[in-house]
């Protein structure tokens, strides 16, 4: 039997508007999809009729939120692609950042399993331009960070350099920080310690392109408490650097012109329109 194929693809940010069309052709055409928890695609709704589509964010039966182990995932990726299955794999934002594709691809890799990488837009840049905050602007900053809030900043053989991070916000660059709701007073305080001014702006974006979009702006300071007092909860990302205050310039933005859409609402023959002008 002829070996299937693993797309391993971004899903973008949750917008589902934000698919690329290239992840939408390989979703309608794929055997099996195996995604991750996304913010709002409805998938069943894109997939072919018999497609299975399998939620990998969560364990299969149990019922729990914890995610099916990488270990499993890596080797339902296998089995399926040698019993002649296409398979999307699919990931939110993009796959290669901070989305553990690196390691599916490497054991795809090393399987001899035919794949191809397809990336998304990642919340990283969705989640700023959502909330009318430009990552560079002339100017006001020439260069942009993006660090994982995850680690403990205080474990001794952090992957962190904290002084070089606040360095180049210092220098006059733009900090973007992932995952970063659970550790952000620890990180507020490295980025304190470190020499930057308490009253850096800052912003926090939670489930940007989706309609439960929220945004907070305020300076780093003040930020772990305006985001405690708001009740944000993950997927969210922190901004921090002048150009948060560019966002003062971009009212319309902030007022919610940018499309905001769900799996529910998005016009499916619209796509269908676009994919067959495309
Ligand atoms: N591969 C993904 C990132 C995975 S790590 C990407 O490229 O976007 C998960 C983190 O991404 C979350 O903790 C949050 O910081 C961020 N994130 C993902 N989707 C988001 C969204 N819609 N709004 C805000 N942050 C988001």
């Amino acid at each position: 039997m002829k070996t299937g194929k693993v797309s391993l693809i971004g899903a973008g940010p949750g917008d589902p508007e934000l698919l690329t069309v290239k992840a939408y052709r390989r979703i309608k055409a794929a055997d099996i999809v195996m995604h991750d928890t996304l913010t709002t695609t409805d998938l069943q709704e894109f997939a072919g009729k018999y497609a299975r589509v399998i939620n990998v964010g969560k364990r299969p039966g149990d019922g729990s939120d914890k995610r099916t182990s990488q270990e499993t995932v890596n080797e339902m990726l296998v089995r399926e692609a040698r019993n002649g299955k296409n398979i999307v794999r699919l990931k939110g934002g993009d796959p290669f950042v901070f989305g553990r594709g690196g390691e599916e691809a490497v054991y795809l890799a090393a399987e001899g399993i035919p794949f191809e990488v397809i990336p998304g837009i990642s919340s990283v840049l969705a989640a700023p331009a959502a909330a009318g905050i430009p990552l560079t602007h002339r100017n006001v900053a020439s260069s942009f960070t993006v660090i994982t809030g995850h680690e403990d900043p205080t474990k001794d053989c952090s992957a962190l350099d904290w002084s070089a991070i606040a360095g180049n916000v210092k220098s006059g660059g733009t900090l973007v920080i992932l995952m970063g709701v659970r550790r952000l007073e620890q990180n507020v305080r490295q980025l304190l310690a470190n020499g930057l001014s308490g009253g850096t702006p800052a912003a926090v974006i939670e489930k940007a392109t989706t309609v439960n979009e929220f945004t907070l702006s305020g300076t780093l300071e003040s930020i772990p408490a305006q985001t405690r007092a708001a009740g944000i909860s993950p997927p969210a990302i922190f901004v921090i650097g002048d150009v948060v205050d560019v966002q003062d310039q971009l009212q319309p933005i902030r007022q919610g012109v940018t499309a905001v859409t769900n799996g529910y609402e998005f016009g499916f023959e619209t796509m269908e329109d676009l994919i067959k002008v495309g």
